[in-house]
């Protein structure tokens, strides 16, 4: 945090100290990240229908104040996208840092603490985007005003990116910058959302980061079948054919595959796991026959976060199907939720869908989805990773996990376009969200502590990969 003394050089034999550079006063930039942070919570953006302009309106009344020149984009009225741009030397290509002003919908009828108060109460703050993402939003803000009150010197641009319409309309945020705005968010590296530092009982555990996701289909069954009268049951039954395939399905294990992603997580868990755990960790890489498996069983019942992470997932979520009692109906549907791993063909995976379904009375198509683009893990030996990690390990003295995350964000758009996009956030209570307090749920909130120590990791981090080098 405190720059030591700079040693300037020797000149005719004496040795020049430069003062103590000043380095963030971080008592009042906390005060200030609070204070940024609960007038973003008490913007209702919730999307749909988003209303994303009052908050960027915020965001760029306080960048000006600062003297940093701010741009908006909009595909839509009141869908509004902010950029700001800090110069650098142009040595390196630049940094994107980014986070997304809308919100999922709420009940506030479940709510102990009003949905958009930002209620401090017990070493925590109450609200919807507190975990999910106003905390990174609020931590590439501060990391913006500090750079520029510090007057930093940058090898490369450090560009803010505060995006509307992450919460299901994409169209209006992130794919609607990179499609007719990429030149303003281009970058070699990006930081966003997508991972978190896990405490259990109260102790630092281990960070997370993602470096890659799984990316989104559907897919729906149609049954098709003789309709008729409920007293004569038919064996065409589009219920009962659509109801097999189901079954099958859901019974029906993906084949394994690893990546340098997983394989990096589970050696590196295994690190600091039991000892059963470490083995099951480990033996999930192995080649020898049945051993992966055996752990995947495990996963699958116990760590269904683990399984889904090991391959292409798919999840019946929805069916459809007969509209009264004594109807035996023609058409019967359902629709999955496909997690497909990077490293599978989409084509291929819908033919295997159709052999294990094997029966002509049930089509197997694609259902209309946003679908993300797939890509690449983002590298594990760059210098963005490598920077990531010793943030980690001078903040949260933990061990850095790479991960692939199984559900979706929009470093995938970003990803496919060939920027190494790194997914960091802050420390949360692993018991958090089973009790109702994690991101989407009725109570979301924040360690307050912890979302201080992240505005502090994210700033420094910023730093090692944007600051001019001193040396050069
Ligand atoms: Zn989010």
């Amino acid at each position: 945090m405190l720059h030591s003394l700079l040693l300037a050089g020797s000149l005719a034999g004496l040795t020049v100290v430069s003062p103590p550079s000043q380095g963030p006063d971080w008592t009042a930039l906390e005060a200030e990240a609070l204070r940024h942070f609960e007038a973003l919570v008490r913007f209702d953006t919730s999307d749909p229908p988003g209303r994303e302009a009052p908050a960027a309106e915020y965001l760029k009344q306080v960048l000006e104040e600062a003297g940093i020149t701010v741009e908006t984009f909009e595909l839509e009225p009141g869908r509004t996208n902010l950029v700001a741009r800090l110069k650098g030397s142009g040595r390196k290509r630049p940094l994107l840092v980014m986070g997304h002003t809308d919100v999922v919908n709420v009940d506030p009828k479940k709510w102990t603490h009003p949905p958009f108060s930002a209620t401090r109460e017990g070493g925590y703050v109450y609200g919807r985007g507190t975990v999910d993402d106003k905390d990174n939003v609020v931590a590439a803000l501060m990391a913006m005003l500090t750079l520029k009150r510090q007057n930093v010197a940058l090898d490369r641009d450090v560009i803010f990116l505060a995006e509307a319409g992450e919460e299901g309309s994409t169209r209006v945020g992130i794919q609607f910058m990179v499609k007719q705005h990429f030149p303003k968010i281009d970058a070699e590296y990006c930081l966003a959302e997508g991972g978190s530092v896990t405490r259990v009982a109260g102790k630092i555990k281990y960070a997370s980061v993602q470096t890659l996701e799984k990316i989104p289909h559907g897919i729906e069954l149609t049954a098709r079948g003789v309709a008729g009268h409920g007293s004569v049951p038919l064996r065409s039954n589009a219920v009962v054919h659509l109801s097999t395939a189901i079954a099958k399905i859901g019974v029906w294990k993906p084949p394994i595959r690893l990546n340098d992603t997983t394989r990096a997580y589970f050696k590196r868990l295994a690190s600091i796991s039991s000892a059963d755990e470490a083995k099951r960790y480990l033996d999930v890489l192995s080649a020898a026959p049945g051993v992966a498996a055996a752990a995947d069983d495990y996963f699958l019942e116990h760590e269904p976060r683990h399984a889904s992470m090991l391959r292409t997932s798919v999840s019946p979520n929805v069916i459809q199907g007969g509209y009264r009692i004594n109807v035996i109906p023609s058409e019967a549907k359902a629709t999955l939720d496909v997690r497909l791993h990077p490293d599978d063909d989409p084509t291929a995976f819908l033919e295997q869908i159709k052999k294990v379904v094997g029966d002509p009375a049930v089509e197997v198509a694609w259902a209309a989805r946003d679908v993300r683009p797939g890509s690449g893990s983002a590298r594990l030996d760059s210098e963005g990773f490598k920077a990531v990690e010793s943030a980690m390990t001078k903040h949260y003295k933990t061990v850095t996990l790479p991960t692939m995350s199984t559900g979706a964000t929009d470093m995938a758009y970003l990803r496919a376009r060939g920027i190494q996009c790194y997914g960091v956030g802050p420390a949360i209570d692993s018991e958090d969200g089973p009790k109702g307090f994690g991101a989407h749920s009725d109570q979301e909130r924040i360690i307050e502590r912890e979302l201080q120590r992240f505005v502090q990791f994210h700033y420094e981090l910023v730093l090692a990969l944007a600051r001019a080098d001193q040396g050069r």
